[in-house]
């Protein structure tokens, strides 16, 4: 194949979206090499994008700098990148939040529900008496319309997209380029890897054409709710929590985070959450992500589910961790065979989170084989 970028990005999922048009801001010719299948993470990611902990280099640098563009995209009202109020709320007291001194407007309560209703205004069980959580802000990619964005800009920018099916002959192929790896699970049959992998399987439904729900701020709203292990419960027998975000598209209800792995055949093989499952568009999916979220959902803002049951949309997503009790995500550079290689690959739930931090570390790399200086301080609205 012959074409004039210096560098061939592997992967048009949000890794190589993103890493692909901060290298064209940094001035390199770049193409995006993708067969660019739907059943892959980005296409099912909700996603919210509020500091979350991952097994990465660097954790706090690349979280700031995702953190620092998206509140630069969240300014541009065509960018899909918006901001909503999340409630995390549990019927047991939880643990501490995660890197909750980053998250924007941060704050815990606890309380009776009767109470509560009155103050915070949670979602709550019917039958829950008393509830601890947080709410808080956060950035939020409505992930249709945020992709979209994302190829416009790129396309903009002179990037090229190519459609093919890499092999391990890339390699071979790319000889006097750059090449960068955002393959997401893909990269296992294209380079090699040991290190021990596990994917979180999560089931969602996608309610399509439900109105965007937004509170006393007039932003979206949203909310994880961790139940009591008797109504929604993993294999171990902690509790599972079920999500709900409004988007563009509709609402999606989710999700599970059911650890595995994958055989021989590329299957998913784990420990599936507990419980009676239900048909949803041909797709078998656990009863509370209905029945929960949708007492959740008749308490807190007056919708029922049922009304809108014909057209469910069933889906199964796979989370890809890479050596999550170790090196984490691969963030590094390879030299095969005289090619030089970034990978960028393995960042399980976070990778819309993580995306712009991973990507500037991606330029950081090409520029110190290239003696640049990185020009992430560059991207400014008009660029958009
Ligand atoms: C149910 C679910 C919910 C999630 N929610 C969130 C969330 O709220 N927030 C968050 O931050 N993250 C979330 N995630 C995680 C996030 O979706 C992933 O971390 C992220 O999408 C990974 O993106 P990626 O581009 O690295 O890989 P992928 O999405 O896997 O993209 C890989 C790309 O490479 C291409 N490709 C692969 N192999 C080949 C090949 N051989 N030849 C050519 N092309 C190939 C694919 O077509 C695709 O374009 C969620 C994931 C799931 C499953």
């Amino acid at each position: 194949m012959q074409d004039k970028s210096d560098i061939w990005i592997l992967g048009g999922g949000i890794s190589g979206l993103s890493t692909a048009i901060l290298l064209q801001q940094a001035g390199y010719k770049t193409s995006i090499l993708s067969d660019l299948n739907f059943d892959v993470p980005t296409n099912y990611a909700m996603a919210s994008a509020y500091p979350h902990n991952l097994q990465i280099q660097n954790l706090d640098q690349i979280s700031e700098d995702s953190q620092n563009l998206f509140a630069k995209l969240a300014q541009n009202a065509r960018s899909g990148l918006l901001i909503h109020r999340i409630y995390e709320v549990f019927e047991q007291e939880p643990e501490l939040a995660p890197l909750g001194d980053k998250r924007m407007q941060f704050q815990t309560f606890d309380g009776p529900v009767e109470k509560l209703k009155m103050t915070i205004k949670p979602p709550f069980r019917t039958g829950a008496t008393y509830l601890y959580g947080y709410t808080f802000k956060t950035y939020f990619a409505d992930m249709p319309v945020y992709m979209d964005f994302l190829w416009d800009w790129y396309e903009t920018l002179g990037g090229l997209l190519v459609h093919k099916k890499v092999t391990p002959e890339i390699i071979k192929e790319a000889s006097g380029k750059i090449v960068i790896n955002c393959l997401g699970l893909g990269s296992l049959k294209v380079f090699e890897d040991k290190s021990p992998l596990n994917v979180v399987r999560g089931k969602q439904v996608l309610v399509p054409k439900a109105p965007i729900i937004t509170g006393a701020e007039n932003i979206p709203m949203a909310y994880n709710y961790t139940p009591s292990a008797d109504v929604f419960s993993r294999a171990d027998g902690n509790p599972e929590y079920v999500h709900f975000f409004s988007r563009n598209d509709g609402w999606l209800l989710g999700q599970t985070r059911e650890p595995g792995s994958l055989d021989q055949a590329g299957k998913w093989v784990g420990d599936a959450v507990k419980g009676e499952e239900v048909m949803v568009g041909g797709v078998f999916i656990p009863e509370p992500i209905l029945s929960l979220n949708n007492d959740l959902l008749k308490n807190w803002v007056g919708y029922d589910l049922k009304s809108k049951q014909t057209q469910m949309q069933g889906r199964v997503g796979l989370r890809y961790y890479r050596d999550s009790q170790n090196s984490g995500v691969r963030l590094e550079l390879e030299n095969i065979d005289g090619v030089s290689c970034v990978h960028n690959y393995g960042h399980g739930g976070s990778g819309i989170t993580m995306s712009w931090g991973c990507a500037k570390r991606c330029v950081d790399l090409v520029n110190s084989m290239t003696g640049k200086f990185s020009n992430l301080s560059a991207v400014k609205n008009e660029n958009f």
